[in-house]
């Protein structure tokens, strides 16, 4: 491509309200334009980026046997009551208005358009396991957009799904996936790793998130170098809780506490001995007939009522549930489950994990056990709070090593769903034995074009941008200093058609620019290897330089085909 024809803005300066350098150099090197709060448009430069990760993506996801597909984009409100998210998705959901006046959603993610088309098709074992993904874009009305296209309102999401017959056949499809997720992360030049995550509001069991290792991460992962053990530690936190202590409804052997009369923080106060100021509030949230908790600290103001709040007969609105302790991190005071001491609490019933409860109290209170009792429910649940939170220093729970902490960007995320959307929708099989079950699910996302920007934050330096050649939008930047001259010309532009025979993709400076200029939005672009041609060009000698080493050298044009291997 020549430059001179090319739709690429550089920027000199630093955008003002860029607060994240991933941001700055993507605007600053031409990749994209905002053009609202969380909505941008890709320029030419990283529109190529974004191509070279989907063509990863693809290529991983279809050694899994996966098969790429495209669903509607915008979802007939219908679908979501089906599963009963329309209510509790919350304001994160795009929903506008046909002009029959028919609700619907700009799709965020697909559980319940996928598991309609599935259950419609799909009557028989015998067609699963079967698994289906496309590269979309997707809609959620973040309530912080921030740091350009990490968090986002418009993204690209790969997103998978897979039906299984049996709980081992889902076992195998996550383990495939998570075994290409690893390969994509790789191949797209991150470090990064794979956590254990928490299943949280949808329940689900086994999950984990794919972390890219980055000071702005918005998660922090637990993880120790000598051992293979890495958690979120919005899970870690919950695996130190001690759960045998746990009594599931109707099991009366074990000796507990019950505290019928705890309906307020004052009430929780008195029962464990402990100043009302000392508690955290415990706020636990009834969510599509599962509980989530969030701990909050002092006072908090949420409009609009929505849920009841289990304990202390409050009622506050439902945050995004499927993400209710992410959002609970932008309440003021919320100290979410990593507060300085703590109780969670599973909730129990039918032997199944059905979500967790909690409270906090003030330290060095050790050994209590606490009962929610639900009004609304016919289950009880009681705990036993640990007040200890994993630290940085304990050794890791698999006792191999030494917990340390980092901050992740969260890139991936694998989800065994079970069976929660094909009940509520209806997606059922006959089994071998001729009986009505529903499907087994799993679902697996990828964020596009934040993986854009988690790869720049990784890998730049002081000038810009230092693209891994497998994500590079071209292989080489060929520069010709000073096009006027007739040599430089000339041995430019044969260089351009020599290259690009080769099957080099080569941006082609032939802009009359300073070479100041030139050379400063080269190293802001960031492609793999620069080429000069200046004024030795005469004499066939042209410089060459990799972008990240810093390396330079001359060369003969001849030698340049070796220099490339
Ligand atoms: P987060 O915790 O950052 O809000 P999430 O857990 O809500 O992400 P998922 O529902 O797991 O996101 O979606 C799959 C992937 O989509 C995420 O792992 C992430 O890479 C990407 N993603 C999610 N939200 C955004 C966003 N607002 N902008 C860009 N990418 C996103
Ligand atoms: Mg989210
Ligand atoms: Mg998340
Ligand atoms: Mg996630």
């Amino acid at each position: 491509m020549r430059q001179q024809h090319s739709f690429l803005p550089t920027l000199r300066d630093v955008p003002a309200d860029a607060e994240v350098i991933s941001h700055q150099l993507m605007l600053r090197a031409g990749l994209m334009r905002q053009i609202a709060s969380g909505l941008y448009s890709y320029l030419p430069l990283g529109q190529k980026v974004i191509r070279k990760v989907q063509e990863i993506v693809r290529d991983e996801m279809n050694k899994t046997g996966s098969e790429e597909v495209l669903l509607s984009t915008l979802h007939p409100a219908e679908l979501w009551h089906e599963t009963g998210r329309w209510d509790v998705y919350g304001p994160e959901l795009m929903r506008l208005k046909d002009r029959h006046e028919r609700a619907f959603a700009l799709g965020p993610t697909h559980e319940e358009v996928i598991t309609s088309l599935v259950r419609d098709e799909i009557k028989s074992y015998k067609k699963l396991p079967l698994s289906m993904y496309q590269i979309q874009t997707k809609f959620r009305d973040e309530r912080r957009p921030r740091f350009g296209v990490l968090r986002s309102r418009e993204f690209i999401m790969k997103d998978a799904y897979s039906f299984h017959a049996t709980d081992e056949s889902l076992d195998e499809m996550y383990q495939k996936m998570y075994s290409a997720y690893m390969n994509i992360f790789t191949r797209c030049g991150l470090n990064f790793r794979a956590v254990e995550a928490d299943s949280g509001a949808i329940g689900g069991t086994d999950t984990h998130e794919f972390m890219v290792l980055s000071e702005i991460g918005e998660d922090t992962i637990a993880f120790s170098n000598s051992s293979s053990y890495a958690a979120n530690i919005e899970k870690a936190e919950v695996t130190q809780t001690s759960y045998e202590q746990l009594v599931v409804d109707g099991d009366k052997e074990k000796q507990v506490v019950d505290t019928p009369n705890v309906r307020t923080v004052e009430e929780l106060a008195a029962f464990l001995a402990v100043e009302p100021n000392q508690i955290i509030k415990s706020v636990a949230f009834e969510v599509d007939s599962e509980i989530v908790v969030a701990l909050v600290r002092g006072d908090f103001e949420i409009n609009e009522t929505k849920v009841k709040v289990l304990l202390g007969g409050q009622t506050i609105e439902l945050l995004s549930p499927e993400s209710v302790v992410q959002d609970l991190k932008s309440v003021p005071g919320f100290v979410g489950p990593v507060g300085p001491v703590g109780l969670q609490v599973k909730i129990v019933a039918d032997n199944s994990v059905k979500g967790m409860a909690g409270a906090v109290v003030g330290a060095n209170e050790k050994d209590k056990h606490i009962q929610y009792v639900s009004p609304e429910r016919d289950f009880t649940v009681e705990g036993y709070y640990d007040l200890r939170n994993i630290v940085e220093g304990d050794p890791s729970p698999d006792g191999q090593g030494i917990i340390q902490f980092a901050e992740g960007i969260e890139v991936g995320h694998v989800f065994k769903l079970g069976t929660k959307y094909s009940e509520a929708m209806g997606a059922i099989f006959l089994d071998e034995n001729g009986k009505d079950k529903p499907m087994i699910m799993g679902c697996y996302g990828i964020g596009v074009t934040r993986i854009l920007a988690a790869v720049i934050e990784q890998n730049h330096d002081e000038k810009g941008i230092v693209w891994p050649v497998s994500l590079a939008p071209y292989d080489i930047h060929l520069i010709t200093v000073n096009p006027k001259d007739e040599q430089q010309q000339e041995l430019g532009e044969k260089l351009y058609q020599e290259l690009r025979n080769q099957r080099f993709d080569v941006l082609y400076d032939d802009r009359k620019e300073r070479p100041g200029v030139k050379f400063n939005d080269s190293d802001l672009m960031g492609l793999p290897v620069r080429i000069t041609v200046g004024k030795k060009a005469q004499e066939g000698i042209i410089e060459v330089k990799a972008r990240k080493s810093g390396d330079m050298e001359e060369i003969h044009v001849n030698e340049l085909e070796a220099y490339l291997q």
